[in-house]
This record gives C-alpha cells, sequence and structure tokens, in this order.
C-alpha cells in the first residue's frame, strides 16, 4: 500500500512538473507607432515578422503555450501590453524590439535588457519584485548563453551586452512577471542591416529564440 501511494504521488509530481512554459511574445510598436524607421524599413513590420517566426516555431516545435500581444499592424499601448502580460501570467514574456543609434552608427549586435532593481522603491515592494526580477536575470543569463552556443548563421557573434534598464523601460518595470526585452539588432548599422536583409535572418533568429526558451525549467 505504501508502495502504491509513493507511486501515485510521484505520479501525481511528474504530471504536476509536466505543465508547459507559458510564454508571451511582444511584438514592439505597430500601427502608427512604427518604432525605428530607415530608409525604407520600419521597426514595426521586422518585430512583428519575427514574433510571428518565433510563435510559428513554438507551435511546431514545443508543447510550449505562446501568446502574443500582436498579430497584426495595429498599435497596442504600453498599458494594453502589460495588461495582456499580467492576465496571461506568463512564466517569461520576450518583448522584440530593433535599435538604433543615429548619432554613433558603429553600434551594432544584439542586446538583453531585463528589468531593474528600484532600491528607492518601498522594502515591500522590491520584496514583491525580488522573484521576477531575479528570475529574469536568470532568463537574460541563459540567452546570452546559448546566444553564443546556438549556430547562428546570419548573425555575428559579437559581445553581448546584458543590460539593466538603462531606460525608462516601462513593461519590464511595471509587468508583474519575468521577462526581457530582446533588442536583435541596429537598423542604423551597415552590417546589422545586411544581417536583416539576409532571408535566412528570421528563421535563425527565431530558431535560436525557440532553443533558449527550451532551456527554461519551471519550478
Ligand atoms: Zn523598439
Amino acid at each position: 500500500m505504501r508502495i502504491l501511494i509513493v507511486a501515485l504521488s510521484l505520479f501525481g509530481f511528474l504530471i504536476l512538473s509536466a505543465r508547459p512554459l507559458v510564454v508571451v511574445i511582444d511584438a514592439g510598436h505597430g500601427g502608427k507607432n512604427k518604432g525605428v524607421v530607415y530608409n525604407a524599413i520600419e521597426e514595426k513590420d521586422l518585430t512583428l515578422e519575427l514574433a510571428q517566426k518565433i510563435a510559428f516555431f513554438i507551435r511546431k516545435h514545443s508543447n510550449i503555450k505562446v501568446f502574443m500581444t500582436r498579430t497584426t499592424d495595429k498599435n497596442v499601448s504600453m498599458n494594453q501590453r502589460i495588461k495582456f502580460i499580467n492576465q496571461m501570467k506568463p512564466d517569461i514574456f520576450l518583448s522584440i524590439h530593433f535599435n538604433a543609434q543615429i548619432l554613433l552608427k558603429s553600434n551594432r549586435g544584439f542586446e538583453i535588457y531585463y528589468p531593474a532593481d528600484h532600491l528607492e522603491r518601498s522594502p515591500q515592494e522590491i520584496f514583491a519584485n525580488y522573484d521576477r526580477i531575479n528570475r529574469s536575470f536568470k532568463y537574460g543569463a541563459l540567452f546570452k548563453k546559448r546566444y553564443f552556443k546556438t549556430n547562428l548563421t546570419t548573425m555575428w557573434k559579437l559581445p553581448l551586452n546584458l543590460f539593466k534598464a538603462h531606460r525608462n523601460l516601462k513593461l519590464l518595470n511595471e509587468s508583474k512577471h519575468p521577462g526581457l526585452l530582446l533588442e536583435i539588432a541596429y537598423l542604423t548599422n551597415p552590417d546589422d542591416r545586411s544581417c536583416i536583409e539576409n532571408p535566412k535572418f528570421v528563421n535563425d533568429v527565431a530558431w535560436y529564440i525557440l532553443s533558449a526558451l527550451k532551456q527554461i525549467k519551471i519550478q
């Protein structure tokens, strides 16, 4: 009898621990909010194309549950994005963006932003955010590790930056779930642009992101 109970509780544990990872993919900008515009390239189109490819790969090649903040060319406000994330309660959300640096066109490469500790907040708020920020950092480190391990053919492996929020990233500050903002490449850099224009680029980056998501173990 005891063995049966142990076996049943182990079975129950396996069922519980096998719940799929839940992910929200947030395609930055949309509609009138074009994001960075460089020559004829608009950031809102790049983020949507990549977000859709990531969701497609997730559904086809994993049991991860995926939700998207937008699937068409429409403007979604920052508050709507935050509300959506808080409703879906993902294990992680990924906000997809492309970068620009008009004054320093030599800036290039992939960057990861994660929520900053706001030490000026009250001890209660810091405590409430501790787990979310800690997990975001852990997932950011995992994305960084995968970036160097994955066989990306359309991106150069440049030293990667893992940033705290250097800018006022409302999405990272106000969402209640772990998340990362991925700046995929610089539209203002000619080398990055030639990566982006490679027809294999979207597949390549989406595949890398799926491989990083698959590494996440949920407790
Ligand atoms: Zn952006």
